[in-house]
């Protein structure tokens, strides 16, 4: 954890400020949100970020963590997309290496079936000559299974060895946002766009609501950086719907029922979809699936029964002897991508996840792309933003490390995890005291991730961070009570099996 967030009082403040004027306003909390907040503040400028729910509420905590080129991409065609991709994958492991850390992969192969050891082989050398390794390798099924108990190699022939990255997306998008601040930037979470002011016919800031009030705030550019939800502040201005939100989910485990040491893909016996069952912060985390989301985008997604059968089939296909069933279960994840409308009925899974911009009487727009390429991203959305900015020098768009000083968590009472997650209640008190804690979820769903980890979202431990809040936020017993609440409704509905 760095410098944190600054006072939300604070910037709340500075934001509801008459008198000022930004040069730019992002509006989205997400990873997309926070690196163009980045980019944008140590280049000199004023940059605010502005938030609905909290920070990586939206998409940026329910990715499956991965950092990485998208092989599945890359066998669509998409090169450019994942030489990108691994490029920043590459990046990010030498800058952030207590953040992103190297995965291992074992994509297994299907007897008698595409692709095989030769089509696979030369794919995998590609991918990882497009990032400068050399890492990939066969694995027999004798080895895949010596890596991976439980793995059923009946129908198997070996695997490919490769390596890709993995994150903790949340605290990925706070440490972003935590440099931001850093360099002068603005963030506040809770604050969400209403809509978009105009004067003659360019859009000069937007109207705000936070803490049951309505405000104005006036900056020379607006960045809509919504994710899934872009169309909600565009399509007025740009008279289109351009978005096709795709839901994805997963389920949690205990490592111990599914003790893989690689990220297992393998194609799942419905469909032929790429699954993946994989490690993640102590817990085995099996997904994804990929659907049109037909829900009412207002509310949080949560994965539906259709979806536990499916991850459930796979599971059992491949892990046959582990048995997993739905009382392994700790929690479920799911997320909505942001996924713009080819308009060509394609299957879900087919639509191309690069990143969009559009200019739209000077409202800049930003949405697609993956957690992976957000600093690329934000970068091409400065690109856009200059020139509505009306600079008398132009902005320097040089390419710079994305983390001054790489994020660091060593804390000194780590010797003590709370209840075997990574966590301590060091990493809680911090996060409290310096992170725009709002609600009891934004410490257990993202600031820590304690609440994907423990059943019932960590609620052994649930009274004693509300304590902590009691003491350090001076909640009263009522905020306490409705905070618990709050909570247990979140986990149930959206973290648990459908009930
Ligand atoms: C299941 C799944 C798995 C994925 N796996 C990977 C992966 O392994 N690797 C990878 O690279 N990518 C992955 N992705 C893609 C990646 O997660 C997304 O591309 C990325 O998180 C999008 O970030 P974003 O900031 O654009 O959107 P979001 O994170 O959704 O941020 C947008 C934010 O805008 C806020 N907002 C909306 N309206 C308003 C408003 N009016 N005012 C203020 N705020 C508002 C929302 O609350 C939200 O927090 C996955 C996605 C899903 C769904």
């Amino acid at each position: 954890m760095s410098g944190g967030l600054g006072s939300r009082a604070d910037a709340l403040a500075r934001l509801r400020d008459p008198a000022g004027r930004w040069d730019v306003l992002v509006i989205g909390g997400g990873i997309t949100g926070a690196g163009i907040l980045r980019e944008a503040a140590r280049r000199g400028l004023r940059a605010a970020l502005i938030e609905g729910n909290d920070f990586a509420s939206g998409t940026s905590s329910r990715s499956s963590k991965m950092v990485h080129g998208g092989l599945r991409y890359m066998a669509q065609g998409a090169f450019t997309m994942t030489r990108k991709a691994v490029k920043e994958r590459e990046r990010l492991l030498r800058e952030a290496p207590e953040l992103v850390t190297r995965m291992p992969v074992a994509f297994t192969l299907r007897k008698g079936k595409f692709p095989g050891r030769r089509v696979f082989g030369a794919l995998i050398g590609v991918y990882d000559r497009m990032a400068g390794i050399n890492d990939h390798r066969f694995l027999s099924n004798r080895e895949l299974s010596d890596r991976n108990p439980g793995v059923d190699t009946s129908q198997l022939a070996g695997a490919y060895f490769y390596t890709d990255a993995l994150t903790d997306d949340a605290r990925l998008v706070l440490c972003v946002l935590e440099a931001a601040v850093a360099d002068g930037a603005t963030a506040v979470n809770y604050a969400r766009a209403i809509e978009p002011l105009r004067s003659d016919g360019r859009v000069t800031g937007v109207s705000v609501a936070a803490d049951g009030e309505t405000f104005e705030v006036a900056a020379n550019v607006v960045v809509n950086a919504t994710g899934a939800w872009a169309d909600e502040l565009r399509a007025g201005i740009a008279g289109e719907r351009r978005m096709r939100p795709l839901r994805g989910s997963h389920l949690i485990v205990p490592h111990e029922r599914l003790p893989v040491s690689d990220a297992v893909t393998f194609f799942h016996p419905d469909d032929g979809r790429p699954v993946y069952a994989y490690e993640w912060l102590g817990v085995t985390v099996i997904g994804t699936t990929d659907l049109d989301f037909e829900g009412d985008l207002s509310g949080e997604p949560a994965i539906t029964e259709g979806e536990v059968e499916y991850l459930l089939a796979a599971a059992a296909n491949q892990f046959g002897s582990a048995a997993i069933g739905r009382d392994d279960v700790i929690s479920t994840m799911s997320g909505v991508r942001p996924v713009v409308d080819s308009g060509k009925d394609k299957d879900p899974s087919k639509e191309t996840r690069e990143e969009a911009i559009w200019v739209d009487e000077g409202l800049v727009t930003v949405t697609g792309g993956k957690l992976t390429t957000f600093r690329p991203i934000a970068m091409a959305t400065l690109k856009a933003v200059e020139p509505l900015l009306g600079l008398e020098a132009p902005l320097p768009l040089d390419e710079r490390p994305v983390f001054d000083t790489p994020p660091s968590r060593e804390r000194a009472d780590r010797a003590q995890p709370i209840d075997g997650t990574p966590y301590s209640w060091a990493d809680l008190r911090a996060a409290v005291d310096s992170e725009q804690v709002e609600h009891l979820d934004d410490l257990l769903l993202r600031r820590t991730r304690i609440g994907n980890l423990l059943p019932g979202g960590g609620d052994a431990i649930a009274t004693e961070a509300l304590q902590l809040c009691r003491q350090r936020l001076g909640w009263g017993d009522e905020r306490v009570a409705a905070e618990r609440s709050r909570y247990e409704r979140i986990v149930l509905d959206h973290y648990s099996l459908p009930q």
